[in-house]
């Protein structure tokens, strides 16, 4: 099931898409109210046009972003880096999430250099501390396609992820969650990224270092991890910042995120003024 959060005037509504159409739930609230409200999910019956309805990330605010750095050997490679013995850890504020079709936006005078970067996201369902691995996956809601926006002179100048990788809208979530039991082996789904219509990332996940279930084990024994909570799986090769010449998001690009069984992400780059 494809499950998509939409905007109702101001606030925040879920619907179950189905091709061009979006089926409301019954239910009335944003994700974080359906999760508490034990996930219900019985349809108003009626449907609406897809392409009439502005869509939102499909976790607004989660309660924490948890990303892993080079989990695809090309990447690491590609960054003249080791491949890392255990996933590397770090995290993107929650202030950074916007959803498809809003705008990355950000000052050149605070970054000129901000790249892409095509992720498998996946959408905590459970309350989950030291799980093995191979109940893992047990504990997933969904997937969606994420892009791990970097700005790449703050975070190679300060040594440390957190600021060039948190700034607000800098975590494009969507267009909608699959759920779990729909995508059972998130080890095998074709991820690319486009830039302007060409391609500039092309991989599978199943090149990760790290596989998802073994990353949710790994980071379950350190963190409880909470439902809604968003892990960033890593990228591969092909980023911006490690080409020939190197090649930085410009005011007005647009940048997609596809993954194979999901769908795609579609952001437009804005400088602020
Ligand atoms: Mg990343």
């Amino acid at each position: 099931m494809k499950l998509a959060q939409f905007f109702q005037g101001q606030e925040l509504q879920l619907g179950i898409v189905e091709g061009e159409k979006l089926s409301p739930l019954v239910f009335t609230g944003d994700f974080h109210a359906w999760l508490k409200a034990g996930k219900p999910l019985t349809t108003t019956g009626m449907t609406l046009q897809l392409d009439q309805v502005k869509l939102a990330a499909p976790v607004n605010r989660p309660g924490k972003i948890i990303a892993i750095g080079l989990n695809y050997a090309d990447h690491a490679a590609e960054g003249k880096r080791d491949a890392p013995k255990q996933p590397l850890v770090f995290a993107k504020f929650p202030n950074s999430v916007i959803g498809p079709d809003e705008a990355i936006t950000w000052s050149a005078t605070i970054t000129e250099k901000v790249d892409f970067e095509a992720e498998l996201a996946v959408v905590i369902g459970e309350k989950t501390s030291s799980c093995q691995p191979d109940e893992a996956l047990s504990k997933v809601l969904g997937y969606t396609c994420g892009n791990d926006v970097s700005a790449r002179d703050l975070q190679f100048g300060d040594k440390q992820f957190v600021r060039g990788k948190s700034l607000d809208t800098f975590c494009p979530l969507g267009p909608w969650l699959v759920t779990a039991d729909e995508l059972k082996d998130p080890q095998k789904l074709a991820i690319r990224s486009r830039l302007n219509g060409k391609i500039m990332q092309e991989s599978n996940t199943a090149d990760m270092i790290f596989p998802v279930a073994e990353l949710l084990s790994f980071l379950s024994r350190h963190f409880t991890l909470e439902p809604g909570d968003i892990i960033m799986t890593g990228t591969p090769s092909g980023v911006g910042v490690f080409r020939e010449p190197p090649i930085f998001m410009q005011n007005g690009d647009l940048i997609e995120i596809e993954i194979e069984g999901i769908g795609t992400l579609k952001n437009l780059c804005r400088n602020k003024i």
